[in-house]
């Protein structure tokens, strides 16, 4: 079909694949895989995470994790970059779940599932304009829960004319990654590999 519109936002991030070739040219859909494992009882589960907060941990490639309401502990981590889906999630994520919390060898694993983000390689996000009409918000790379309402916002006022804080994100600059179409995820890869390989030394 057909659609008449004064603006085109477009904010497909890692999902929009090939659509708008400028746009994929500088950024990287990249896949992170979560499980879930069978509820806890209060006292396993209060002595995973005792003041029941979110954690996210330190590392380059990092693990992040919390409780449910219903006491399971929801555990993701790991990077595919170039967002293939793994055949087998809890093959790759269940060890770092073990890593992380030994006393859970045995826990049973009820769910399990990948999404897709978007890297930069600055890891800064980019807003844009292509021509007069067309803007763009994408690649938060990893941590656009809090970003994307004020991308919105921006956005949303740059519509209206008042494009100042819009123009500000806008003039951060975009870098194409290293390699082209064909390199560019085995080079990221390695990249990564380097300092996954830092966090296992403890540099
Ligand atoms: C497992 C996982 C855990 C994460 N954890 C955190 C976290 O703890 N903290 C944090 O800050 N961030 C986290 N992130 C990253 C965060 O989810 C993203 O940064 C954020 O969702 C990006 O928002 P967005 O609106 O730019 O894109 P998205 O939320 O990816 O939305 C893009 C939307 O565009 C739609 N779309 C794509 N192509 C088209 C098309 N051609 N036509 C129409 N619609 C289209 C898609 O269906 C999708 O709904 C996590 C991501 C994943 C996958």
């Amino acid at each position: 079909g057909r659609v008449k519109a004064k603006f085109v936002v477009v904010a497909g991030n890692a999902y929009l694949g090939n659509l708008i070739p400028e746009l994929s040219a500088k950024s990287m859909p990249c896949g992170t895989q979560v499980i879930t494992t069978e509820p806890l009882s209060d006292e396993v589960a209060k002595s995973l995470l005792p003041q029941d907060y979110c954690v996210e941990d330190c590392n380059y490639l990092l693990d992040y994790y919390r409780l449910s309401g219903d006491n399971r502990l929801i555990f993701g981590g790991g990077v595919v970059y170039g967002a293939r889906d793994p055949a087998n999630i809890e093959a790759i994520i269940r060890p770092k779940l073990i890593k992380t919390f030994p006393q859970l060898k045995d826990v049973k694993i009820d769910y399990a599932w990948t999404g897709n983000f978007l890297l930069t390689l600055s890891r800064l996000p980019q807003v844009g304009r292509l021509g007069d009409n067309i803007y763009y918000s994408q690649g938060c790379s990893g941590h656009g829960v809090t970003y994307t309402h004020l991308a919105g916002k921006i956005l949303a006022e740059s519509l209206r004319g008042q494009a100042e804080r819009f123009d500000a994100f806008a003039s951060l600059p975009h870098y194409p990654f290293p390699g082209g179409e064909l390199m560019r995820v085995p080079f990221t890869a390695l990249g990564a590999w380097y300092y996954s390989l830092r966090d296992k030394l403890g540099f």
